[in-house]
């Protein structure tokens, strides 16, 4: 990385505090009618901008009233809609797809393209690739409610004698925006030892034994893998706080965890699409949205909001800060509860209060009368809850049936365990009225994480190509 892209990356990162500490301290503090008058302010301001730089918007939007838009009269979009045409989307003609790729590609740390932005890209493993550009100024607000939740949600202070130890097991690639986060906000102040979610678990031990981490930060999956080893006597941390992002936290990796270290994880709500969406304040009643920054809207399949408490199809999302590339009423499959009442800490931002999975972890079964019966990802995880012995799962639906992976704790009953996992499951379908298709349990060592640089863990998967979920 060259000198000027370091000096940049110094600016930023102490703009970024400054930003953190005034704007959005003030913005932590505004009442709710205060709130929805800034967002309604950044929305117009964003719409007009998209119509007159972003063709594509342009072209979505024909025929809508856009003076003072209401939100609810812009259709959304989808990923798949963006990236069609991606040039059309982004407001600087200098950014095309092809180059970016380019760019993407011989990523190794925290470089800037053309001097001023940054490209983060998901992995794709599952579905559309999308690729998502930050102009400088764009990032320094994403690096300020980084700051934000660490300083103000989690209480963690960089400290300079002795630095603070920080372990992230998760991605470690540049392109990930997790990773590009934190090496961007890595000047020197944190010593920070980033793992790769990927890597066997007894390495991951080693190495963060051996580091002896304060702050421990990773995907909830591998950090209950980990919490197994401590009680196993294989790992000896003691974090003073623990932190997880990314994928879907179960009631056992919360315990798993808890149990191992004594500390209540925080939850932090990440998308590569505009950084960290939301985190559980000291209260752990849910995750905080960060709404000064983003605008959410839980919808049903149809779109129409659901009420607060029940659990939506998927989430509208528009992002308040990034002008480089609109993202305004962008569909995301994730499937959560929000909650709109006071929480003991006093803000007033409403809270992601259930992860149920994506609308894409729905797996469609035939019905007893052979019509497709939908089920909701609780139902497929709701037997594991009661079996500590298992460490972790993974449930698959292939043509033939539904095949489970489950990795089982060094003393658990096998043949018990695997009777347990199949009884449960062929009970929980059954409550939810789909005939039970084959059940296959079978006993692994290790569950393969998802293709690509986001390492994640997916706990359902549908294999099966010509049946794919529509409405729950
Ligand atoms: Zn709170």
């Amino acid at each position: 990385m060259s000198l000027v892209d370091s000096l940049r990356r110094l600016s930023d990162f102490s703009r970024a505090l400054m930003i953190s500490r005034t704007e959005l301290a003030r913005a932590d503090r505004l009442d709710p009618a205060a709130l929805s008058h800034l967002q309604q302010q950044r929305l117009e301001r964003l719409v007009c901008h998209a119509k007159r730089h972003c063709p594509i918007y342009r072209d979505h939007y024909r025929g809508v009233d856009l003076h003072h838009p209401s939100l609810g009269a812009l259709p959304p979009v989808t990923k798949g809609q963006l990236m069609a045409r991606f040039d059309d989307w982004v407001t600087d003609d200098r950014l095309m797809l092809v180059n970016l790729e380019r760019h993407l590609e011989s990523l190794h740390q925290d470089e800037l393209y053309l001097g001023r932005y940054r490209v983060t890209a998901t992995s794709g493993s599952t579905g559309q690739r999308g690729v998502f550009v930050y102009g400088r100024a764009e990032w320094r607000r994403n690096l300020a409610n980084f700051a934000r939740l660490n300083e103000r949600y989690v209480g963690v202070h960089p400290r300079l004698h002795p630095r603070l130890r920080v372990g992230v097991v998760g991605a470690t690639s540049p392109v990930h925006i997790s990773a590009r986060t934190s090496l961007s906000a890595g000047v020197g102040i944190n010593r920070v030892l980033r793992l790769d979610a990927r890597r066997p678990v007894g390495e991951l031990a080693a190495a963060l034994d051996a580091f002896k981490p304060e702050f421990v930060v990773g995907y909830p999956s591998v950090l209950a893998l980990l919490a197994h080893e401590q009680q196993a006597g294989a790992l000896h941390l003691s974090p003073a706080k623990v932190a997880t992002v990314s994928e879907v936290r179960t009631p056992e990796m919360t315990d798993a965890i808890r149990t191992a270290w004594g500390v209540d994880p925080f939850d932090w709500y990440g998308i590569t699409e505009g950084g960290v969406l939301a985190s559980e304040c000291q209260h752990r009643q849910g995750m905080h949205l960060f709404e000064d920054l983003f605008i959410v809207e839980n919808v049903d399949a149809d779109g129409e909001p659901v009420a607060a408490g029940e659990v939506g199809h998927k989430l509208l999302i528009t992002n308040l800060f990034n002008s480089t590339q609109p993202l305004i009423r962008y569909e995301l499959s994730d499937m959560v509860a929000l909650d709109s009442r006071p929480c003991p800490c006093g803000r007033t931002s409403r809270r992601v209060t259930a992860i149920d999975g994506r609308s894409d972890d729905v797996l469609m079964l035939s019905g007893p009368t052979g019509a497709q019966v939908a089920v909701h990802p609780m139902v497929m995880r709701r037997p594991f809850l009661g079996l500590p012995m298992v460490r972790q799962y993974k449930i698959i639906l292939e043509e033939a049936g539904v095949r489970v992976l489950v990795v089982l704790a060094h003393d658990a009953p096998v043949e018990a365990t695997m009777r347990k996992v199949r009884a449960g499951l062929v009970a929980a379908l059954a409550d939810a009225g789909a005939a039970a298709p084959g059940i296959v349990v079978e006993i692994v060592e290790r569950i393969a994480r998802e293709q690509g640089h986001g390492a994640k863990f997916k706990l359902i998967e549908s294999r099966r190509r010509q049946l794919s979920p529509t409405s729950p």
